[in-house]
């Protein structure tokens, strides 16, 4: 038998989510608005005939996709150069973002985080210091330490 693929799709409050099949990439957006009591955790079969399995994740309070790229830092002693980064969600407190070639990082280690939010009117430049709370394999889902995205924005974007 063969293992199914797991995927984890993030829920917003308003039960919007994103599945994106991990085989040939396409992305369906669906509310789970009108599933009543759906499992954390359901098998799914794309149109490209594959199936996988899909984790849906509640836990942060208004959180959104927002996929860009931007740059990072680890924080420490000797510091390390500005490496490569690409953002996956926000909320109001946090940010999800996936790192690749990166030194070993662990919870409680805090990143200087550089990527451009073009959400609102106009495009803005976040510069900030985060504290990593959560790290999977390349994931890295981290808070932020003074500071607070303009919630209107998010909410105003549930999708992208
Ligand atoms: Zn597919």
């Amino acid at each position: 038998m063969t293992e199914e693929m797991l995927v984890t799709a993030l829920v917003d409050s308003k039960k919007n989510t994103e599945i994106k099949c991990p085989y040939c990439g396409v992305t369906r957006r669906v509310n789970l608005g009108k599933y009543k009591d759906l499992k954390p955790e359901i098998t799914t079969k794309c149109k490209c005939g594959k199936r996988f399995s899909i984790q849906f994740d509640y836990r942060s309070e208004g959180r959104v996709y927002f996929e860009c790229l931007g740059q990072f830092m680890v924080l420490r002693p000797q510091q390390s150069a500005l490496m490569g980064m690409s953002v996956f969600d926000l909320s109001k407190h946090g940010i999800g973002m996936e790192v690749e070639d990166a030194p070993p990082i662990s919870p409680g280690d805090r990143l200087r985080v550089i990527f451009t939010l073009d959400l609102g009117p106009k495009p803005e430049e976040i510069d900030t210091e985060v504290l990593v709370k959560q790290v999977s394999g390349n994931y890295l889902g981290c808070e932020f330490v003074n500071f607070i995205l303009d919630y209107e924005i998010l909410e105003a974007n549930p999708f992208f």
